[in-house]
């Protein structure tokens, strides 16, 4: 598994990404559902919304309120084909994304989510 650190402190220098925290409904559900079941669901998602070789609407495939997942994709840049792109070198030009590319990313989601478990 890759270190992560790096990553999570650039992210957390960014205001805009460090803008999302889970609270209210969102933290709830988290809660309520349990990190697996909530992991269950970011794989979905990757594998629908972010996976696909040119996914339709990049850059606003991702709503920014109502499921955990998509608080934990803003706020670690795995929001969008550009996002990944930039800030985690995964190349956007007309690839589906490998099957590591998207545990990487669930690997970045889990981290991010686990902050609020036991917390
Ligand atoms: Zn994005």
């Amino acid at each position: 598994m890759n270190d992560l650190d790096p990553l999570f402190e650039k992210l957390s220098k960014s205001s805009f990404r460090s803008s999302f925290i889970l609270k209210d409904k969102e933290l709830d559900y988290l809660h309520s559902k349990g990190l697996n079941v909530i992991l269950e669901h970011g794989r979905d998602f990757i594998d629908t919304r972010l996976a696909p070789a040119n996914p339709p609407n990049d850059g606003k495939q991702t709503p920014m309120r109502n499921h955990p997942i998509f608080i934990a994709q803003h706020a670690t840049a795995t929001c969008c084909r550009g996002c990944l792109q930039k800030w985690h070198s995964i190349a956007k030009d007309n690839h589906e994304l490998s099957e590591e590319e998207r545990e990487y990313v669930l690997s970045v989601l889990t981290k991010w989510l686990e902050q609020y478990i036991d917390g």
